[in-house]
């Protein structure tokens, strides 16, 4: 089965690098996405800072990362780019059983990552960065928050000026509706 993240990504944490009097090992990584699962490209590459703190039972992670992405305006189909932030937090318990220990430490069900063995483990960070990146990015991109778009009647650009192609603009919604009516209208 195909990974969900790009298979040349490759990052880990070794456990035992993370300062054992609980201050932050800061890991700043920057990775390339050339490939368009995501719908997206990203011109600039992807800038993430991973932050894990030891803890007794385990590892925090809180991953943040910023990048640019570039792709169609979904009003007008022109270019369209955008900054785009996301961060998330996660715990990895080490040598324990889990979830029950996740929240014994005081974190939610949805912030358990995983369980590793011992400190001699590694951290895979490639599926972590995957999961905020994804979760981060949206769903569609607009060119501008008042991109006109297009005529829905000769598919001019409306940001260039009024089409004057006189076509009825309509909500497809109320097309549909419209449509029923007619229908309704004919069956007299
Ligand atoms: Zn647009
Ligand atoms: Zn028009």
């Amino acid at each position: 089965m195909e990974k969900p993240f790009p298979l040349d990504w490759q990052e880990e944490i070794p456990l035992n690098a993370i300062p054992q009097d609980g201050s932050d090992l800061e890991e700043r990584i920057f990775l390339a996405i050339t490939d368009d699962r995501l719908g997206y490209s990203f011109p600039r590459g992807l800038n993430f800072v991973v932050l894990a703190t030891r803890t007794s039972g385990g590892v925090v992670l809180r991953v943040s990362f910023k990048c640019e992405i570039a792709g169609q305006c979904a009003r007008c189909l022109g270019d369209a780019i955008t900054t785009v932030e996301g961060e998330d937090s996660f715990f990895i318990s080490v040598g324990g059983d889990g979830i029950s220990e996740a929240k014994a430490e005081g974190f939610q069900e949805e912030e358990f990552w995983c369980n590793l063995d011992s400190w001699s483990d590694r951290i895979d960070l490639v599926p972590i960065l995957w999961e905020v990146l994804a979760s981060s990015i949206p769903f569609r991109l607009v060119c501008k928050d008042d991109c006109l778009g297009l005529c829905p009647s000769c598919g001019a650009d409306l940001n260039d000026g009024p089409c004057g192609c006189g076509g009825v603009v309509t909500d497809p919604r109320m097309e549909v509706l419209r449509l029923k009516l007619q229908g309704l209208g004919e069956e007299k």
